[in-house]
Parts: structure tokens; C-alpha cells; sequence
């Protein structure tokens, strides 16, 4: 009888410890594998389990432990994206909890600004109503003489009909290689080569890390023939978002604009921005959604058009439009797609038919097969990593001498001038530096 004791107790202790070694092992063992103090870990929006282990793949030591961890205290169902400090020696449990609740945005300060005044003082300009302001020559060869009359003033010398070949980083400087032969030796060197190519490819052989590049803010194809022959028609206030891509679904608004191929206006072109990634894993194919009455709710829609029937009895369906922000071109499109006959009176419309009007108002569907034509999108979202660079010199952390500025880092932003805006402020404090 002591001995069985004695065999339990042996074997409960060797559980235990067998149990206090895995439970060490996969939460509190460190799972670093970096050599900086910390970390920044960027997770992209509606990032899944794949995603999540490529960010992750470079900074911990064992990967099935982590997935184990992360799979015991649920985080695997609820990936947050964000920017998330990790640091050295941290272990999994700490490393979950700050992809929990440790949300750091990047903070972006530009100081020291010219002023619109201080604009005004090299060239005449003026604003406008909805505060865009133009030169008053209303041409941009304006604008060219200014920033060129103004670099000359400052000894700036301007090379053109060349291209940079290669950059070669030196003991001391830089070496720039020119196509036509030309070489010049420089201390520090700016890259402001926006979203081509070889900017990426410098930047990444001077140390950085790029995070890959896609087109952003653009236009959704959209293969519909009634819809191409609306094109033109324009909503002055509709609501859009993508169907399918997050439980709950990121809206814009603002107009919307039928074209020859699609749809576009600000509402299509801001959704484009912040779906950029997503949008390009999936080929541009998704479904886009048009409330064409973002202000009313569906009873007061149906309400609406159940007041006209009992109106306009005689009168034929497809001829008027209830509501006076749907054009009329839209109206007949949206009958045809009720499956609505075009010479339908109202006195034969059935409650059936008045909820496929509403569903069509207000969540019109439509298979976007594409985005706009290459070339037309107006930024590129991805490039190199802004934790990469000091924000107040826009000077590389990683190669000594190197400044990065404007659209080759992984900063965009929606229409309104934040690209120019992010591309002039840190040209000008890497200017500065
Ligand atoms: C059609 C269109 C409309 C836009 N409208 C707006 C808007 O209204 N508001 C807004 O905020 N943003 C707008 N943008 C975006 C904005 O233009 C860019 O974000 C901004 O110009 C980026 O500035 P950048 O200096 O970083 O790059 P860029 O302006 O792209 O300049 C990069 C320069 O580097 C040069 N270059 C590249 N490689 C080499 C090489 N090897 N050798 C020598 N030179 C090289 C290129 O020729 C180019 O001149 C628009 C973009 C487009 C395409």
C-alpha cells in the first residue's frame, strides 16, 4: 500500500513537473530573437494567421510556440493590425499581450512649414472658393519657374536628360552613377524617387526594409454595360464600402461618379486607399456596395415609394424617380435591375417589388472586376519603412547620411493633398538636416 503511495506521489510530482515545463516553455520561455532593445512590429489591417507569422517570422525564436500560445488565450480569432512594441527578451505571453492592448501609433510631426504667406511672397496665387488655390496665370509652368527660380537662388545645381544608374555606398558618402557616364561623390544623399522602381531597389540595397509596394487611389472596373451607358451620371452623396472583407464593413462617402469602365469619384477613390492591400490580394475582384441614400432608413424608403404608389397609381414605374437625388437614368437602371418592367404602372407593384427597390437603393451591389488603367492610380501605398528613419531629419537609422523622403516610404494618404503634403515636409526637413 506505501509503496503504490509512494508511485502516485512520484508520478504526480513528474506530471507536474512535466506540466510546469510545457507551460514554461510555450508562456514564459523568451521568443526573441532580435538584437535591438525592441522592436516595432507593424500588422497590417484584416490581417489572418499567415499574415500575422510573416510579420512575426524575423523577430521570434519559435514560431510553433507562439501559434500555440497565441491559439490557448484566443488571440488568433481577434488579430488586431497595428504598429506594436515588442521587446528583447520578451516572452509569449508578454508578446501577446502587447498585440492586444499596445497599440502605438506612429506619430508624425511636420514643423517649420512655409506658410501659404510666405508662398504668396514668390509667386501670385489665388484661392479659390472651396479653398484650392492656383496661380493666377492658371498655368504650372508657374509653379516650375518658382521652385526652380528658387533652388538656383540657393546654388542648387539641377542635372536634367539623365537618369541616376546606380548608387554606391562608400566609406565616406555616396557615389552616384549617371547614365550618361557621369559619376558624383556626395556626403549625404536625399532619395525622393517617389514610387519607382529602382528607389525601392537602392533603398533595400542600403540596408531598408520595404514593405511591398501597390498602387492606391484609384478606380473600380466594373463590367456592366447599363451601368457604362450611365456614364457621366453623378451622385452628389452616396455611401460605399466592400462587402466580404471585415465584419463590419468600412464606409465612405461622398459623390460617387459612373464612368465608361466603372465607378469613380471621391467616395470610390478614398474606400480604394484604405482597401489598397486587400484590393490587390484579391486581383481587384470584389463585390462594392452603392447606398444611394445613405441619409434615410429602409422603412423610410419603403414608406416613400409606398406613399407614391397609392399616389400615382397610373402612372408608369420607370418613367419618374421617387427621390429627388436619384437622377432619372439611375432610376431606370435600378427598375431594370428590380427585374421590374420598364412599362410597369405603379398599381401593379407588390410589397415584394417595393423591398427589391429598397435593397437596390440601398445596397446596390456591383462585381468589380479591376481597378482603373495602370498608371491612372495616384499613389503607392508600401515602400520603406518609416520606423527605419529619424522623423525629425527624415535621415535613414540605418545607413548614416542616407535621407528618405515623400512617397518612397511607406506613407500614403487619401486625396486632399496629403501626398504632396507628406512629400514637401519631409523634403524639407531632410533639406533641413
Ligand atoms: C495623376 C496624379 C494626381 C495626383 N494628385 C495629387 C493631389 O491632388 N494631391 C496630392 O497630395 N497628391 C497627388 N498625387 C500624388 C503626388 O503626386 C505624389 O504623392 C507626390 O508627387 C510624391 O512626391 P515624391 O517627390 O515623393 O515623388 P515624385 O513626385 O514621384 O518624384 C520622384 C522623382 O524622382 C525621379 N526619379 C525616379 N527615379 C530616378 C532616377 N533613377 N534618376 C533620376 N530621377 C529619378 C522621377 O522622375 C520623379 O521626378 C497625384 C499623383 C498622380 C499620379
Amino acid at each position: 500500500m506505501k509503496k503504490v503511495k509512494y508511485i502516485l506521489i512520484i508520478l504526480i510530482f513528474v506530471l507536474g513537473l512535466a506540466g510546469g515545463n510545457y507551460y514554461y516553455n510555450i508562456f514564459l520561455k523568451t521568443n526573441t530573437k532580435f538584437n535591438k532593445d525592441y522592436i516595432f512590429l507593424h500588422i497590417p489591417t484584416s490581417s489572418d494567421q499567415n499574415q500575422l507569422l510573416d510579420s512575426l517570422k524575423n523577430y521570434l525564436t519559435d514560431i510553433p510556440n507562439f501559434i500555440e500560445a497565441a491559439g490557448y488565450k484566443g488571440y488568433l480569432d481577434n488579430i488586431k493590425p497595428g504598429r506594436f512594441k515588442i521587446k528583447n527578451g520578451n516572452n509569449n505571453t508578454e508578446i501577446i499581450n502587447s498585440l492586444r492592448s499596445q497599440n502605438i501609433p506612429l506619430k508624425v510631426t511636420f514643423n517649420n512649414i512655409e506658410t501659404l504667406n510666405q508662398l504668396f511672397g514668390h509667386i501670385s496665387l489665388k484661392i479659390e472658393a472651396d479653398n484650392r488655390v492656383f496661380p493666377i496665370s492658371n498655368q504650372s509652368q508657374s509653379i516650375i519657374d518658382c521652385l526652380v527660380g528658387t533652388a538656383e537662388s540657393l546654388g542648387v545645381r539641377i542635372w536634367t536628360e539623365c537618369q541616376v544608374d546606380h548608387i554606391d555606398k562608400q566609406e565616406r558618402g555616396f557615389l552616384l552613377g549617371l547614365n550618361n557616364g557621369h559619376e558624383h561623390v556626395a556626403d549625404k544623399l536625399v532619395l525622393a524617387t517617389g514610387s519607382s522602381r529602382s528607389g525601392y531597389e537602392w533603398a533595400r540595397a542600403l540596408g531598408h526594409e520595404i514593405i511591398n509596394p501597390v498602387p492606391s487611389l484609384f478606380t473600380f472596373k466594373v463590367q456592366d454595360t447599363d451601368l457604362h451607358a450611365l456614364s457621366g451620371l453623378a451622385l452628389d452623396h452616396a455611401e460605399v464600402y466592400i462587402k466580404g472583407l471585415a465584419k463590419k464593413p468600412l464606409k465612405q462617402s461622398g459623390p460617387v461618379l459612373v464612368t465608361h469602365w466603372g465607378l469613380s469619384g471621391p467616395a470610390i477613390i478614398k474606400l480604394s486607399a484604405w482597401h489598397a492591400r486587400e484590393l490587390h490580394e484579391r486581383d481587384y475582384h470584389v463585390e462594392v456596395v452603392v447606398n444611394t441614400l445613405p441619409g434615410m432608413s429602409d422603412e423610410a424608403v419603403a414608406e416613400a415609394i409606398a406613399n407614391y404608389r397609392d399616389q400615382h397609381p397610373l402612372k408608369v414605374v420607370a418613367d419618374r424617380p421617387v427621390f429627388e437625388a436619384i437622377p432619372k437614368r439611375l432610376w431606370r437602371y435600378l427598375i431594370k435591375r428590380c427585374d421590374i418592367d420598364e412599362s410597369l404602372q405603379w398599381e401593379r407593384i407588390r410589397k415584394r417589388d417595393t423591398q427589391k427597390m429598397v435593397d437596390e437603393l440601398h445596397r446596390s451591389t456591383h462585381e468589380v472586376c479591376g481597378k482603373g488603367v495602370f498608371k491612372e492610380e495616384f499613389v503607392t501605398a508600401g515602400g520603406v519603412r518609416v520606423d527605419e528613419v529619424d522623423l525629425k531629419t527624415m535621415q535613414s537609422k540605418i545607413c548614416p547620411g542616407l535621407h528618405i523622403v515623400g512617397e518612397l516610404l511607406n506613407m500614403d494618404g487619401i486625396t486632399g493633398g496629403f501626398n504632396f503634403q507628406n512629400a514637401w515636409s519631409s523634403g524639407y526637413l531632410a533639406g533641413n538636416a
